[in-house]
């Protein structure tokens, strides 16, 4: 075997190196320095490497890291990427892997480095000789902001493989559905005048009223016409989250903007929601003199769902003894998904402890996380025989 790090010197390198997204332009790095690392564990243990850089943005990369060769396969997918940490709220620091208390403390130890190294570990003792369909280890870039590196890997075509599990922190259970999100900037443009006189001018804020009434009822009707029970929150949501218009109560208001945020369920695309969006707003606005504009905040992650039946879903299930779920938050599944995988999302930390100050990883998850994971590669990859 060649000579890796052990373990936990693995996820403290890779919880070492900061690797921040943030649409914050002060705090965002590249996650470059974690794929070199990545690619020359990988390297020593056999596997062929490829490095693909974000179009534009050299410190920006994928890893894929392949071995073994021919149809099928699977991949064992995360991002090597962080979100910022919150200065001073840290009881230790972010970038030196803390072990206190039965749990091992450090910016992306839950999400999601751990999980890098832990699909390392498992990788390493593989051997290629005894592959009859392909492991792939897939690292990403820009998960926490644009999904950059998802939509790289759907425009360059690859990796191709029949199943895929991302180790976001699911808490070792599996999750085969999640909704989409897109995020939505609505500007009117009226004009102003003396408030005495309404002829004066056309009110942007009172238009708005009008744009909120068909948002509220477009709402209803999407919430009438779809419904998937496995999520706790059962329905499509459409948020008003940002108002801003007006100066001043003696003048008619010039101008107001909206933001909203929809989250669609799997089956609902999100192009199409936007330009029906729009379409509804633009004849709410028609004949009333006000100009009206829209902008993406957020372009958007789409809504994921891998069949129940699918032989990955029904292999962790299995092996975890728990059923498949629905989740709230997003992931680059969907893009998985369009590359052709049945992706399952299936990782060791805590949804809960994401995001968060003095962020942490059980370390009694990390044992089960590597039996688990080898299961699933010898049963896909060596065993040969169908997964159930
Ligand atoms: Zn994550």
């Amino acid at each position: 075997m060649p000579t890796l790090p052990p373990l936990l010197d693995m996820i403290r390198a890779l919880i070492a190196i900061p690797s921040i997204s943030s649409a914050n332009p002060e705090l965002n790095q590249g996650n470059r320095a974690v794929i070199d690392l990545l690619a020359n564990w990988l390297g020593d243990a056999g596997f062929s490497v490829d490095i693909m850089s974000l179009p534009g943005k050299p410190a920006r990369a994928n890893l894929i890291a392949t071995l073994g060769s021919g149809p099928g396969g699977l991949v064992l997918s995360g991002h090597a990427d962080t979100v910022p940490y919150d200065e001073g709220q840290w009881r230790h620091d972010p970038f030196t892997l803390t072990e206190q208390d039965q749990r091992l403390y450090g910016l992306g130890t839950s999400d999601m480095k751990a999980f890098l190294a832990l699909a390392v570990e498992v990788g390493r003792h593989v051997r290629d000789t005894d592959l009859k369909e392909p492991l792939i280890l897939l690292a990403t870039a820009d998960e926490e902001t644009s999904m950059a590196g998802a939509r790289a890997l759907v425009a360059h075509d690859a990796p191709h493989a029949r199943h895929a599990i991302i180790g976001e922190p699911t808490g070792l259970r599996p999750v085969r559905m999640h909704k989409g999100v897109f995020m939505e900037a609505i500007h009117l443009q009226g004009h102003s005048g003396h408030s005495s006189d309404p002829s004066l001018g056309n009110n942007a804020l009172e238009a708005m009223h009008e744009v909120i009434g068909t948002l509220l009822a477009w709402r209803r009707e999407l919430q009438a016409k779809y419904r998937d029970p496995l999520f706790a929150i059962p329905v499509p949501t459409l948020n008003l989250g940002h108002i801003h218009g007006g100066d001043s109560p003696n003048r008619i208001c010039p101008e107001c903007e909206l933001h909203i945020d929809l989250r669609p369920l799997p089956g609902m695309d999100i192009d199409e929601l936007r330009g029906e969006l729009r379409d509804r707003i633009r004849k709410t606005m028609q004949d009333t003199g006000i100009k009206t504009t829209f902008g993406a905040l957020f372009d958007g992650i789409p809504a994921m769902s891998t069949p129940a039946e699918a032989a990955i879903v029904r292999l962790v299930e299995r092996l975890t003894g728990h059923a498949a779920e629905a989740v709230a938050f997003g992931t680059e599944g969907p893009y998985l998904r369009q590359l052709g995988m049945d992706t399952v999302i299936l990782g060791p930390g805590d949804i809960d402890q994401a995001h968060q100050p003095d962020e942490y990883l059980a370390l009694a998850r990390l044992e089960p996380t590597v039996d688990l994971l080898r299961q699933v590669v010898n049963k896909v990859c060596i065993s040969g025989r169908r997964l159930l």
